[in-house]
């Protein structure tokens, strides 16, 4: 008897390395703005997959580390975000699966030629165990220029020692952690005390996911230097500009206790806030509409002694 043979459908691991090789993925820009001057600090790059079984970020990175071609996937995204950026400072993604590789600390990385400032986001759901392992390449990029940045901060894995071991010149607070803000007096003290606590050891504090002018002015107050999310832009490309919203008519640092906060605003309640770049908008409230060029060596400088150099060598 012949058994015929059905055909087999390809796993999200064989797709993966088509999509790779014929590069079937691309970059969208979200910029991170600083929540004083109001002006584009840098963008992050966060990918975007064709082919739809991998549309998501987190799909398509299971189905690279299922492909074992993980760090293959992160060069190309830092190729494609590199070179269109643009004269901006770049915030990468890195999935700790590279570090594996040892990809990313190759001499003829795309990191390495980008001639501002690069800051690689390591996502704090990752082992630290793992970071233990990876020290010595973590090292490496520090000392040849590269930030590190801890991504995600509060997310539910909360591990302060990142913080202090990682070195990043950046931490990022989660979305979940600036919703809770709003109206929530003791987080409000808890969200304070990490941001001082960030400072402390010469780290910059860039709060995610601000969807409301509320959850702008929380962040604000609570001391976060840098914001990113919906409100200011989304994640477009080209590199979107962003448009500072109307705040209430407070001091911009004044603590408002949270009892005596308004309902919230949804940023899709403010009118023209979410039109992309060549969209009309409203010229109220507009404080920055492009991102000025950033200039090398334009992140500030760490207070601790003890830091490592901003500049690339
Ligand atoms: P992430 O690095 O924490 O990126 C922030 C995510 O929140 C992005 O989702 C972004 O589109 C979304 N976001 C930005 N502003 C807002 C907001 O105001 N409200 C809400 N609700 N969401 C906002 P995305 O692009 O789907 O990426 C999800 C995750 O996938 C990223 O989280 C990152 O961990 C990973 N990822 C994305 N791109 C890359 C990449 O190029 N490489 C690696 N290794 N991971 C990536
Ligand atoms: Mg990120
Ligand atoms: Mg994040």
């Amino acid at each position: 008897m012949r058994i015929s043979k059905r055909p087999t459908l390809p796993t999200a691991s064989t797709i993966i390395h088509r999509v790779i090789a014929q590069r079937q993925v691309s970059v969208v820009y979200q910029p991170v703005v600083d929540l004083r001057t109001k002006r584009i600090f840098a963008y992050e790059a966060l990918v975007r997959c064709q082919v739809p079984e991998l549309a998501s970020p987190l799909a398509l990175f299971d189905a690279a580390v299922a492909g074992e071609c993980a760090g293959e996937l992160g060069r190309l995204i830092r190729e494609i975000a590199v070179e269109n950026v643009g004269s901006h400072a770049l915030f990468l993604n890195i999935h700790p699966a590279e570090l594996n590789e040892r990809w990313i600390v190759q001499p003829d990385d795309p990191v390495f030629a980008h001639d501002r400032d690069v800051f690689l986001e390591i996502t704090e759901g990752v082992p630290l165990s793992h970071f233990a392992l990876c020290q010595s390449m973590l090292r490496e990029l520090r000392g040849r220029g590269v930030h590190l940045a801890v991504d995600d901060l509060g997310a539910g894995y909360s591990n302060l020692k990142y913080i202090a071991d990682l070195h990043p010149r950046v931490v990022k607070l989660d979305r979940k952690l600036v919703t809770d803000l709003v109206g929530n007096s003791r987080m409000f003290s808890l969200v304070s005390g990490i941001v001082v606590l960030c400072k402390d050891l010469g780290a910059l504090v860039v709060a995610e996911g601000i969807e409301t002018t509320e959850e702008l002015e929380a962040v604000r107050d609570a001391g976060a230097q840098y914001g990113q999310g919906y409100l200011l832009a989304r994640p477009e490309f080209p590199p979107p500009p962003i448009i500072w919203p109307v705040l209430g008519k407070r001091g911009p640092h004044s603590i408002r206790s949270p009892r005596s906060m308004p309902p919230k605003q949804s940023a899709s309640n403010l009118s023209g806030r979410l039109s992309g770049p060549t969209s009309a908008r409203s010229e109220a409230g507009r404080a920055s509409s492009r991102p000025p060029p950033s200039r090398r060596g334009s992140v500030p400088a760490r207070r601790s002694s003890r830091a490592p150099s901003t500049r690339k060598k």
